[in-house]
């Protein structure tokens, strides 16, 4: 049976900031294709669920909101696509589960995002997981004209490195690093729809390499010393980092690259080299300590964040304490932490040692207190600081804005004759665990 061709599109994603990127692309993708947008809290005739893969709970989301979208006020309902990592893990178990999904796209191939959108409209249902290499960055459209001022660009995808508990080496493929030149002119592209600060996203950002214009094979510090000699780029971030691709190189950027803002995002995920082993992590506690004192010592005001996962198999109180830690040696200025999730098809999963989900739930309580009181206390300590702040967004008060500082904190100020997209001096002069107040000084200058 024939359908209309959907006019309008809402894409949801769900996940790590690379999905968001995803999303973003697919709505330009669809915006090219003549669709709009449905207006906030209107019915779509498309609806594109950007998927997540990385934990049960996640996956469960999906299909919760399927369910929402089948029970529509007016009876109708839209074309339904799933895309992202759960489309690529379940491919047409999807549409055996739920017959309404009429798209299953992967991470890979959502560039045919629209052929399959017009298959559909023929009548019947359209599956496609491939995973071409590079083929999506190719085809996909120029980046819109009009940006916001921070915005995210994708330069590598994938993982080789199997964690144990991880299903990311499955759902987005082998490593893969896009050219220098399609990153330098997404960035230039980017700079011109008026961004200002971009980040560089990639499963494993620090293991991007590639060959500069002169045919030198760099790597992510020579991508980012590259970008800071673009015009109107004012401030460059990458995540995520695994410590084993952490070079000398990028370390040094730290100290000399000015626009190169003072974050560091490297997750350890245990602090117990037991445990790390079982995970396949291919690091020690000790050689990830020394990774973050070689960078303090290039920048000494680093904000450090980490990712950690608490309850893998065989994790046993001594383990743990050996995560808590690590994390009073290291001092986080905001991390996330996971309960660890088995994932179908991961070997971790099949592990014996399969810890109890009370106790899990006991120690990510103890471990997100300590992150949590480590948060506040570096928000503390930037009381008095006079910094620049990306405006972003409007806050809730009248005449309020809210950007980011230079170390990812969260900054609310009133700021009279400033703009989202306005680089501004603040003074900080409130802290709390989660963000802070500042006191506009001058507008900084371009
Ligand atoms: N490549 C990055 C690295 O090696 O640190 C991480 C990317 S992964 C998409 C983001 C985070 O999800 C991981 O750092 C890990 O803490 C968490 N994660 C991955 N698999 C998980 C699982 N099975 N259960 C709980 N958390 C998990
Ligand atoms: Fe997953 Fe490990 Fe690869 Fe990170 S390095 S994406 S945690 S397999």
């Amino acid at each position: 049976m024939t359908r209309p061709t959907p006019k309008t599109f809402l894409v949801k994603s769900f996940g790590c900031q690379m999905n968001v990127y995803d999303g973003e692309r697919m709505r330009e993708m669809l915006g090219a294709e003549g669709m709009t947008p449905a207006e906030p809290g209107a019915d779509a005739d498309l609806v594109v669920l950007n998927t997540c893969h990385i934990r049960e709970k996640a996956v469960d989301r999906i299909y919760s909101d399927i369910g929402r979208l089948l029970k529509r006020s007016d009876g109708e309902r839209p074309m339904i696509a799933v895309a992202g990592c759960v489309a690529q893990a379940e491919g047409s178990e999807i549409q055996r589960r739920v017959k309404e999904v009429d798209i299953v796209v992967g991470p890979q191939a959502y560039h045919n995002l629209p052929d399959l959108v017009a298959q559909v409209a023929k009548g019947g249902h359209a599956l496609d997981t491939d995973m071409p290499l590079l083929s999506k960055f190719d085809t996909l459209p120029r980046r819109a004209r009009r940006q916001g001022p921070s915005a995210f660009l994708t330069v590598q995808e994938g993982c080789d490195k199997f964690c144990t508990y991880c299903v990311v080496p499955y759902t987005r493929g082998a490593e893969i690093s896009r050219p220098w030149a399609a990153i330098v002119e997404e960035a230039r592209a980017l700079v011109e729809g008026g961004a200002k600060e971009i980040t560089l996203l990639g499963q494993n950002v620090n293991a991007w390499t590639g060959e500069d214009e002169t045919g030198n094979m760099r790597g992510l510090d020579g991508l980012i010393r590259a970008l800071d000699r673009l015009p109107g780029l004012e401030r460059i971030r990458y995540t995520t980092s695994h410590p084993n691709d952490m070079t000398e190189g990028l370390i040094q950027a730290h100290g000399d690259v000015e626009t190169l803002m003072p974050f560091l995002h490297l997750p350890v995920q245990s602090g117990s080299d037991a445990i790390l082993k079982a995970m396949n992590r291919s690091h020690s506690v000790d050689s990830y300590r020394r990774l973050i004192d070689r960078v303090r010592i290039v920048r000494p005001d680093i904000a450090v964040s980490g990712d950690f996962i608490v309850g893998f198999p065989g994790e046993s109180d001594a383990d743990f304490e050996a995560t808590l830690q690590v994390v009073r040696d290291v001092d986080y200025a905001l991390a996330y932490s996971f309960k660890y999730s088995p994932r179908p098809g991961t070997p971790a999963a099949g592990m014996e040692s399969q810890i109890p989900l009370a106790l899990m739930d006991e120690r990510l309580q103890a471990l997100q207190a300590l992150l949590n009181e480590q948060q506040h206390d570096f928000n503390l300590r930037s009381l008095g600081r006079r910094t620049s702040l990306l405006l972003e967004r409007t806050g809730k008060l009248p005449g309020q804005l809210i950007g980011k500082s230079p170390w990812l904190q969260s900054i609310h100020v009133i700021a009279e004759g400033a703009a989202i997209g306005d680089m501004i001096e603040v003074e900080i002069v409130s802290a709390g665990p989660n963000s802070l107040g500042g006191a506009m000084l001058e507008m900084a200058a371009a």
